[in-house]
């Protein structure tokens, strides 16, 4: 039997959604405070606005809105049973770096970086990651801070985290909607799931 036309109208509409774990504001401020001046002295490339810096999880893409249930209950799972923990931080690193893929630089975390890949695991897990996708990039776990970058950023952005930055404590995990378009892309909250111990005000 045919099925007729594909769906159209809300049937078809998606959302651009992915799972982090958001940085408080102070540490936001002070990362973009120690960033700054390195801006001007690199304007090609493409920074990552202050407002925007996150711990990425699990990218979902473009995904259909009724499955936003289904997807917080993943999150819920993965954090079940998982307390709130400390992090911090730590080193600096680089994705790509070729012609076909601009370099990434990124800022790492220790402690903390553990706990963020068990979580990751466990959602991909939940939300049916297949196997085949989850590469070790995406296990890295970093703190994206500028795209297109040249390669001595990532001297630069060690150095700007002596004296360290403060700890702070990961108590949940968002899921975020992002809109496109011209300049930053807005992340739009949808929803939290709360480690253990923690109270998820961000
Ligand atoms: P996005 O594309 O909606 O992505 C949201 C998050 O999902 C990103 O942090 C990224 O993690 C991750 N992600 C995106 N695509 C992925 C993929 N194919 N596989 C795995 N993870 C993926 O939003 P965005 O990355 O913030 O920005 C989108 C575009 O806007 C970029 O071209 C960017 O240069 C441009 N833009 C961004 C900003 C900003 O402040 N963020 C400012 C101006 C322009 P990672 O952090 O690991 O990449």
């Amino acid at each position: 039997m045919d099925d007729g036309p594909a769906p159209r109208g809300p049937r078809t509409e998606r959302w651009r959604l992915f799972i982090a774990a958001p940085l408080p504001d102070w540490l936001r401020e002070e990362i973009d405070a120690r960033v700054t001046p390195m801006r001007s002295a690199s304007p090609h490339a493409r920074w990552v606005h202050t407002a925007n810096l996150h711990l990425t999880l699990a990218f979902l893409g473009d995904t259909h809105p009724g499955d936003v249930p289904q997807i917080v209950d993943a999150m819920r799972g993965a954090v079940s049973g998982r307390g709130a923990f400390e992090a911090r931080i730590a080193g600096a690193g680089s994705f790509g770096g070729g012609r076909r893929r601009p370099l990434v630089a990124w800022l790492g975390l220790e402690p903390g970086a553990r706990e963020l890949v068990d979580l990751m695991r466990s959602l991909q897990v939940l939300l049916g990651i297949p196997p085949e996708e989850r590469s070790r990039r995406r296990e890295q776990v970093h703190l994206t801070i500028a795209r297109d970058a040249a390669p001595d950023l990532v001297e630069r952005l060690r150095e700007i985290i002596v004296p360290p930055l403060p700890a702070w404590v990961v108590d949940a995990i968002w899921l975020y909607r992002s809109h496109l378009g011209s300049g930053p892309p807005r992340y739009e909250e949808l929803e939290r799931a709360v480690l253990a111990g923690g109270d998820g005000d961000g």
